[in-house]
């Protein structure tokens, strides 16, 4: 086995263990793998490995990547996302993992319409609070959720969160405890009209928590991809 099958084997072991762990069924947990520490030539590696979900967070680290690779598999586009390169990331990248702003929804849909599809959209949270991360305040989510009705060719498709980096997984528990709880909240509330059902969550070193909380969606770079 090469390094990169090794480490792909090992994180699905840690997968199942986790959805076993928490009674979930392994084919809920989606895996993107994330390339953005790697080559186009390694990406092309984890594509040829059988990964089909590749996740980048900025467009123009991404772009050689993706004129070399856009055509095989789906991209993610998982960094906070400037205005002025919304334009090259939609049609591009089939989910957007970072609306976090109504100007940034407002540019989305704009480009969606132009192209006459649908962006598909995580809501980005900032659940823990800290300053330094991206990501909409909680309380103001019921609010952004009504506003974004005026942007019909965004579908929401899940909230997205990143936890802090901790020393012990286990800290991370809240944070992704408290996206599972946003996102019933979301749903119940009836506010877009139709049910979110994904959750974002979970990185190399906390995707075993977040899966136990209900990731449909982890996102791992080091520990799969390597840097
Ligand atoms: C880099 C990155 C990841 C992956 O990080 P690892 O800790 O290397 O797994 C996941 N999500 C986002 C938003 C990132 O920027």
């Amino acid at each position: 086995m090469s390094a990169l099958q090794e480490r792909i084997a090992e994180v699905e072991r840690r997968i199942a263990a986790a959805c076993e762990r928490s009674g979930r069924a392994r084919s809920d947990v989606n895996v993107i793998a994330v390339t953005k520490y790697v080559s186009a030539e390694a990406t092309e590696q984890v594509l040829q490995a059988g990964l089909a979900d590749i996740g980048e967070n900025r467009w123009q680290d991404a772009q050689e990547k993706w004129e070399r690779l856009g055509s095989q598999g789906t991209w993610h586009f998982i960094g906070h996302l400037q205005t002025n390169k919304v334009k090259e990331v939609v049609g591009r990248f089939a989910y957007i993992h970072s609306l976090d702003r109504l100007s940034l929804a407002k540019e989305i849909d704009k480009k969606a319409a132009q192209l006459g599809l649908e962006a598909k959209c995580f809501i980005q949270l900032n659940v823990s609070g800290e300053e330094t991360k991206y990501g909409l305040p909680p309380e103001q989510l019921p609010d952004f959720a009504q506003q974004l009705k005026a942007y019909p060719h965004i579908r929401i498709v899940g909230l997205m969160t990143m936890a802090p980096f901790e020393a012990e997984a286990e800290a991370t528990r809240p944070v992704f405890r408290g996206l599972r709880e946003l996102r019933d909240g979301l749903n119940r509330s009836g506010v877009l009209g139709y049910e979110v059902p994904g959750l974002s969550m979970g990185m190399s070193n906390d995707f075993e928590v977040a899966i136990e909380e209900g990731a449909t969606w982890v996102r791992l770079g080091s520990i799969l991809v390597g840097k």
